[in-house]
C-alpha cells in the first residue's frame, strides 16, 4: 500500500509538469521535468532539438569570428532540422541544457550544470526531490536567459560587423563600377578609333588604287610592308606634293598603328578587368545572399530575443506561480506525510484485518470442519450406540444361539454317542453272534489238537492257568477267533503264536489303547521343528483310530496360546521331587486341535519354562529332567493307567528310567514305554551327577549297559543310540524299529489351508499361481515373469541341514534365472550371522529374499508359492518338509539321505518304478551334486511345462498322512502291551 502511495505521488508530479509540457514548445526547458513516458518521448526530444539549435547558433558566431566566409554555409545548415541532429539530441536526453551552458559559460558552470543534471535526473526518479528541483529549474532558466542575452548582444555585435563589412564591400563595388564605367568609355573611344582607322584604311586603299592606276603600280598583297615599300617608293619616286602628304599619312598611320597596339593592350586589360568584374559581381551576389541569410538569422534571433524576453516575463510569473506551487507542494507534502502515515497505519490495520480475516476464515473453516466432524461424530456416536446395541443384541443372540448350539451339539453328541454305542453293541452283538456261532466246518480233530496245544503251553508255563482256561473255553465253544488266530499263526514260531492267542483274550476286554505322549513340542502351539509335527500328527491319527491319546507338555511362556482351547488351571498342585526337595507344579488343561493336553507349570524359582524360547538354555538338562519327573508324577497322582507312555527325543528320554526305577514300583505300572528318537544328532549328554537331581540312581544308571555315554564315561546320555551308539542299538535291535513320519493331512492341506491367500487342489492349480504372485508381491520380489521358477527352503539353519549347500543354492538359483525364498533361523551364532549378511546383501534384490525367523504363517505361504523346494541335508532321520512341499505341489530337490531317501525318488532314476518318482535327488553332499539336481529341475520346469504340471499333480496326490505310520505305531504299541501282559501273568 505504501508503495502504491509513493507511486501516486510521482504521478502527481507528472500532472504538475504535465501542465508545463503544454507550453513545451514555447518554453522547452520545463519539458524535461516530465516523467510521463508518453510526454517525455515527444516533448523532451523536441526541446532537445531546439536547444541544440541554440547551441549551434552560438557556435556559428564563434566560428564566424574565426573564418567569416566558409562558416556561412554551415550556419545556414545548422538552422535546418536534420535526422542526425534528432538522433544526437535523443541520445543527449535531458542533459542538453547543461551542455548548452557548458559551451557558453565557464568551467565553474559545468560543475553546477552537472549538479543540475543530477537534479534533473533526480526529478525524474524521486518524488521527494521535486520542490528543490523547481528552484533548480528556475535557476537554470535564469541562467539560460542570461546566456540568451549574451548571445543576443554578441549577435548584435556580429550584425554591426556584418553591416560595416557590407559598407566596405559597397565601396569596393562602387569603385569597381566607376572603373567599369571608365573602361566602358575607353572601349567606346577605342571603337570610334577603330572605325576611323577603317575609314583611313579605305581611304588609303583608294589612294593606292589611284596610284596603281597612274603608274606601273605593283600589286602587293601584304599590308604594312607594302605600304612601307610603297612609302619608301613614294618617298623616292613620288612627286613632292604627294610625298609630303604621304609622309604625313605614313606618320599618321604609324601613330595609328601604335595607338592601335596600345588600344589592343587596353582592350586586353579591360577584358581582364571585365572578367574580374564578373567575378566581383558573383561575389557581390553571394555576399548579398549571405546578407539576406544573415538578415533572416538576425530576424530570427530578434524574434527569439522577443520570445526569450517574453519568457523572462513569463518566468517571473512562473516564479510567482512556482512559489505558490511550492507552498502548495509543501502543504501537499505535509498532507502526504499525514496521509502516508495514515495509509501506513491503514495498511497495518488492513494487514491486521487481513490476518484477522484469514484467522477468521481458518476458524470458520475449522468450525465448519468441527461442525462436520461434530455432526459425523454425533452420527458416529449414534451409530456406535446403535452398533453397540446391535452388538449386544447380537451377543445375546449369539450367546443364546451358542447355548442352543451347545445344547444341540450336546444332544447331537449324546445321540451320536448313543448311536455309536448302539452301533457298537450291534456290531459286537453281530460279531459275537458270528463269533459265538461255532465253527461247524472244522473237524473235531482240529479242536482237539488245539486243546492239546493249549495244555502243552500251560505245562510249559508259557501261559497261565486262567489264560489256558479262557482259551480252552473258546476252543470248547469252537470260537471263530481262536480258529482264525490258529490258522494265521500256525506257520509261525511258538512265541508268536502264544502272543497272538493272548491278544485274543486281552482284546476281549479293551477295544483301544490309552496312549500318553510326554514331549517337549507339539504343533502348532509349541513347535520348533519336525518333533512338534510328529507329536500332533501321530496323536491325531491314533485318536482317529479309536485310541485314547493324551499329551503332556511344559507350559512355555512363548507358546501360541491362541491355538489352545479352553485353557484352564486345575485346582490341584502336583508336587514333584527335584534336587532333594518337592516342588509344586501348577497343572493346566486345554485342547489343541481336538487333543487333550496337560501343561505343567513348575513353580520353581528358576522359572524353568519362562525363558522366551523352547530350547537353547544353559540348564536344558535340568529343565527337561524336572519336567519328565513331574509328568510321571502327574500320571501317578491322577491315577491314570495308560497302556503306552510315549516319550520323544532326549528331552523326555528320562521318563523311561524314571518309570521303571521309580514309578512302576509306586504303582504306575500299566504302561509300556515307547521312546522315539527323531534325531540322533541331539542326545542331551550331561555330567552323570546331573541325573541325580530328578531322583535317579546315578550309580545304577551310569553304566555302559544303561545310560552312560559311550564316548564320555563320566557323562550321562539320555538317548542311548544313534551317533556313536551303534553297539547299543545293535544290542537292543529287537526293541528298535524305524517308522517313517507322516504329516498332519488336516493341518497341511492346500485345499483348506486358512493361511493361504487362495486355496487350491491338484485339479485346480490356478490358486497356486496366485499364491506365487502374492508372496512375490509381499516380499518385494519381481513378479513380472510368471514363469520364473521360485525355489523355497524352510529349515532350521543347523549343520545337519547342509547350510553351505543352502547358501550355494541361493546363488546357483540366481544364476539359473530363478528366485529364492529362504525361511529359517539358526541357534548357532556364526551361522545366523552369516545368513544375516546374505540377507542384507540381497535386502532389496528382485529375486532373492531371506527371512531369518520362525514364522508358521509364512511357511505355509512359501510351500504353496514355490515351484521347487530344496532340502540338501547332510543327514535326515526322517524330515517333514519334503512331504509338506509335495503336498503343496512344490517339487523336492533333496539329498539322498535318511528319511529323504525313503520319500523322494528321482524322476530320472530308472531303477525306481515310474509311478513312485516324485522329485530330484543327489548323493554327494557338495555343490556339484546339488547343481546337477537343481539344473535338471530347472530344465524340466522351463522346457516341459506340461510334464512338470503332471509331476506337481502327482506329488500333491501322494498320501503322506499319518494313517500308515500311525498303524505301524499302533502295531508296535499292541505287541508291546501284549508282551507285557503275557509276562506279567504268572
Ligand atoms: P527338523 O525337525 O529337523 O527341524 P523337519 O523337516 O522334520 O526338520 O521339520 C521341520 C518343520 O519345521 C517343518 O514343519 C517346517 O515347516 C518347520 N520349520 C522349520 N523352520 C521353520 C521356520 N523358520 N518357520 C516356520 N516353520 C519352520
Amino acid at each position: 500500500m505504501a508503495v502504491r502511495l509513493t507511486t501516486w505521488f510521482v504521478s502527481q508530479g507528472i500532472s504538475i509538469s504535465g501542465s508545463n509540457s503544454r507550453r513545451s514548445h514555447s518554453n522547452p526547458r520545463f519539458s524535461f521535468a516530465s516523467s510521463s513516458p508518453a510526454s517525455s518521448s515527444s516533448s523532451s526530444s523536441s526541446s532537445c532539438k531546439l536547444r541544440h539549435r541554440n547551441l549551434s547558433c552560438t557556435c556559428l558566431q564563434k566560428r564566424q569570428r574565426a573564418r567569416k566566409k566558409s562558416s556561412q554555409e554551415q550556419s545556414s545548415a545548422d538552422f535546418l532540422p536534420s535526422g542526425e541532429e534528432d538522433s544526437e539530441s535523443e541520445t543527449a536526453s535531458v542533459g542538453m541544457i547543461p551542455l548548452l551552458n557548458s559551451e557558453s559559460v565557464s568551467d565553474d558552470d559545468v560543475n553546477t550544470i552537472n549538479s543540475n543534471d543530477s537534479i534533473s535526473n533526480a526529478l525524474t526518479t524521486s518524488d521527494q526531490a521535486v520542490p528543490s528541483d523547481l528552484v533548480g529549474m528556475i535557476r537554470n532558466a535564469e541562467k539560460n536567459i542570461l546566456l540568451l542575452n549574451q548571445a543576443r548582444v554578441s549577435a548584435l555585435q556580429d550584425l554591426d560587423k556584418i553591416l560595416s563589412e557590407k559598407e566596405e564591400l559597397q565601396g569596393e563595388m562602387n569603385a569597381l563600377e566607376m572603373r567599369l564605367a571608365e573602361t566602358d568609355a575607353r572601349i567606346r573611344v577605342a571603337a570610334q578609333e577603330k572605325v576611323r582607322m577603317e575609314l583611313l584604311g579605305d581611304h588609303l586603299n583608294q589612294m593606292r588604287n589611284e596610284q596603281n592606276f597612274n603608274g606601273d603600280g605593283a600589286e602587293t598583297s601584304n599590308g604594312v610592308e607594302i605600304f612601307e615599300s610603297e612609302s619608301e617608293l613614294f618617298n623616292e619616286e613620288a612627286p613632292l606634293p604627294y610625298k609630303s602628304s604621304i609622309n604625313s599619312l605614313v606618320a599618321n598611320l604609324s601613330s595609328l598603328r601604335l595607338e592601335n597596339v596600345s588600344l589592343r593592350n587596353d582592350i586586353q586589360e579591360l577584358r581582364e578587368q571585365l572578367s574580374n568584374m564578373k567575378n566581383t559581381d558573383e561575389r557581390v551576389v553571394m555576399l548579398e545572399k549571405q546578407r539576406s541569410t544573415l538578415d533572416s538569422a538576425l530576424k530570427d534571433l530578434e524574434s527569439k530575443l522577443v520570445v526569450s524576453q517574453e519568457d523572462v516575463s513569463k518566468l517571473s510569473n512562473l516564479k510567482v506561480e512556482c512559489k505558490g506551487l511550492w507552498e502548495k507542494v509543501e502543504n501537499l507534502q505535509v498532507l502526504l506525510d499525514k496521509s502516508t502515515k495514515q495509509a501506513d497505519q491503514a495498511i497495518i490495520v488492513l494487514q491486521q484485518n487481513q490476518e484477522i480475516r484469514k484467522k477468521v476464515d481458518k476458524l470458520e473453516e475449522s468450525l465448519e470442519k468441527a461442525n462436520v466432524y461434530k455432526e459425523s461424530s454425533e452420527k458416529m456416536q449414534q451409530y456406535n450406540e446403535l452398533m453397540q446395541q446391535k452388538i449386544k443384541l447380537m451377543e445375546d443372540r449369539l450367546q443364546r444361539s451358542d447355548e442352543e448350539i451347545h445344547s444341540y451339539v450336546q444332544l447331537y453328541q449324546e445321540s451320536v454317542e448313543e448311536f455309536q454305542d448302539t452301533l457298537n453293541t450291534l456290531k459286537e452283538e453281530s460279531k459275537r453272534r458270528v463269533m459265538d456261532e461255532p465253527v461247524d466246518d472244522m473237524p473235531w480233530e482240529f479242536w482237539s489238537r488245539l486243546l492239546l496245544i493249549i495244555d502243552g503251553w500251560l505245562l510249559e508255563k508259557k501261559i497261565s492257568i486262567d489264560d489256558a482256561k479262557a482259551l480252552r473255553e473258546m476252543v470248547w465253544k469252537r470260537d471263530r477267533r481262536i480258529h482264525d488266530s490258529y490258522m494265521a499263526c500256525k506257520e509261525k514260531n511258538v512265541n508268536e503264536a502264544v502272543t497272538t492267542f493272548l491278544r485274543l483274550i486281552s482284546s476281549q476286554t479293551s477295544s483301544g489303547l490309552h496312549v500318553v505322549h510326554i514331549a517337549a513340542e507339539m504343533a502348532p502351539v509349541a513347535k520348533v521343528g519336525g518333533l512338534g509335527d510328529v507329536v500332533a500328527g501321530l496323536s491325531k491319527a491314533l485318536q482317529k483310530k479309536g485310541h485314547l491319546v493324551e499329551i503332556i507338555l511344559p507350559k512355555y511362556d512363548c507358546m501360541d496360546y491362541d491355538r489352545v482351547r479352553d485353557l484352564r488351571a486345575l485346582d490341584v498342585a502336583v508336587e514333584s521331587y527335584f534336587d532333594g526337595r518337592l516342588f509344586k507344579n501348577k497343572i493346566w488343561v486345554g485342547t489343541v486341535e481336538g487333543l487333550p493336553v496337560y501343561f505343567i507349570e513348575p513353580l520353581h524359582p528358576d522359572k524353568l519354562f519362562w525363558r522366551g524360547q523352547f530350547y537353547g538354555e544353559r540348564d536344558d538338562f535340568k529343565r527337561f529332567s524336572f519336567f519328565s519327573r513331574a509328568a510321571l508324577e502327574l500320571l501317578l497322582q491322577a491315577g491314570k493307567k495308560p497302556d503306552i507312555i510315549h516319550c520323544h527325543d532326549w528331552q523326555t528320554a528320562f521318563v523311561a528310567p524314571l518309570y521303571w526305577d521309580l514309578y512302576a514300583p509306586k504303582g504306575l505300572n500299566s504302561a509300556r514305554i515307547c521312546f522315539t528318537c527323531h534325531n540322533f544328532e541331539y542326545q542331551g549328554t550331561a555330567p552323570a551327577s546331573d541325573l541325580a537331581s530328578c531322583g535317579l540312581d546315578v550309580g545304577q544308571l551310569n553304566r555302559p549297559d544303561r545310560m552312560q555315554d559311550n564316548s564320555a564315561h563320566d557323562r550321562i546320555n539320555p538317548v542311548k543310540g544313534g551317533r556313536g551308539l551303534h553297539s547299543t542299538l545293535n544290542f537292543h535291535s529287537k526293541k528298535f524299529v524305524g517308522i517313517l513320519n507322516g504329516i498332519d493331512a488336516d493341518a497341511w492341506n492346500p485345499a483348506t489351508d486358512a493361511y493361504l491367500k487362495v486355496q487350491y487342489t491338484a485339479n485346480d492349480l490356478g490358486g497356486k499361481a496366485e499364491n506365487k504372485e502374492a508372496i512375490r508381491k509381499s516380499l518385494g520380489l519381481s513378479y513380472a515373469d510368471v514363469r520364473r521358477p521360485l525355489v523355497g527352503c524352510i529349515t532350521r539353519l543347523v549343520p545337519q541341514k547342509g547350510v553351505h549347500l543352502i547358501r550355494h543354492a541361493i546363488y546357483r538359483t540366481l544364476e539359473l534365472g530363478g528366485q529364492f525364498v529362504l525361511l529359517g533361523s539358526s541357534p548357532v551364532h556364526h551361522i545366523q550371522k552369516e545368513f544375516e549378511a546374505i540377507a542384507n546383501h540381497f535386502q532389496s534384490h528382485d529375486h532373492i529374499r531371506l527371512i531369518l525367523k520362525y514364522d508358521e504363517t509364512l511357511s505355509h505361504s512359501i510351500y504353496a508359492a514355490s515351484d521347487m523346494f530344496i532340502i540338501p541335508s547332510i543327514f535326515e532321520p526322517c524330515g517333514l518338509t519334503q512331504m509338506i512341499a509335495m503336498r503343496y505341489g512344490s517339487i523336492p530337490i533333496a539329498r539322498k539321505t535318511g528319511g529323504l531317501n525313503d520319500s523322494v525318488f528321482d524322476v530320472d532314476d530308472d531303477t525306481v518304478p515310474l509311478q513312485f518318482r516324485n522329485g530330484y535327488s543327489f548323493l554327494s553332499p557338495d555343490e556339484q551334486g546339488l547343481n546337477g539336481a537343481l539344473e535338471r529341475a530347472f530344465n524340466h520346469y522351463l522346457s516341459k511345462p506340461e510334464s512338470w504340471r503332471q509331476l506337481v499333480q502327482k506329488d500333491m496326490n501322494i498320501d503322506f498322512s499319518w494313517d500308515t505310520s500311525a498303524s505301524q505305531y499302533e502295531e508296535l504299541y499292541s505287541k508291546s502291551v501284549a508282551r507285557a501282559r503275557a509276562t506279567i501273568r504268572p
